[in-house]
C-alpha cells in the first residue's frame, strides 16, 4: 500500500500542507531557480501541488518553515499515517475489540479531563501500543483476547 500520497501536514494553520522534502536539487515553481533544498506543498483547498523552496514556501504559504520544522512536521505526519493504518488493520481484525477499546477510551479521556492527571489512562496506553507497534501485529490475538476478557485496565 502507498501511503505517501496521504502523509501531509498542515502549514502553521494555512490551507497548505507539506507532502515531501526534496533532497535533490530543482527548479522551484515559484521563482523557477534552481534550488538544492526544496518543499512539496500542496494547497488543501484548492488541490494546487508546488515544488517551492524555503524563500518561496514563505511566500506562496503565508508561513516560514525552517528545514528542522519542515523534517519534524513530516516524521511526525509520517508516524501518524502509519499509526493510522495499523490501527485500521487491527480494526479488520478484531473489530469488537477495536471498538470497545474505543468507547473505554473515550470514557477514561472523559474522566481524567476532571483530574489533575495529564498523561493518558492504562487504556489509552494499550490503544497507542497497538497503534505505534509496540505490541506487534503477531500479538494482536492475545492482546485482543485479554482485553476483552478484562485483563488490561
Ligand atoms: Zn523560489
Amino acid at each position: 500500500m502507498n501511503t505517501a500520497a496521504t502523509i501531509a501536514a498542515q502549514i502553521g494553520n494555512t490551507d497548505w500542507y507539506l507532502t515531501g522534502i526534496r533532497s535533490s536539487a530543482g527548479e522551484c515553481d515559484h521563482c523557477g531557480r534552481t534550488l538544492k533544498h526544496l518543499y512539496s506543498v500542496r494547497n488543501g483547498q484548492t488541490g494546487e501541488d508546488m515544488i517551492v523552496g524555503r524563500g518561496c514556501c514563505k511566500k506562496v504559504t503565508g508561513w516560514t518553515l525552517t528545514a528542522a520544522q519542515a523534517a519534524r512536521a513530516l516524521r511526525y505526519a509520517e508516524a501518524q499515517a502509519r499509526a493510522n493504518a495499523t490501527w485500521s488493520r487491527f480494526a479488520l481484525a478484531y473489530p469488537e475489540c477495536a471498538a470497545k477499546l474505543l468507547r473505554d477510551r473515550n470514557a477514561e479521556l472523559l474522566r481524567m479531563r476532571t483530574a489533575t492527571y495529564t498523561g493518558g489512562g492504562p487504556i489509552a496506553q494499550h490503544y497507542n501500543q497497538i497503534r505505534n507497534g509496540s505490541i506487534p501485529e503477531g500479538r494482536w490475538r492475545e492482546a485482543a483476547s485479554r482485553y476483552m476478557a478484562g485483563q488490561i485496565a
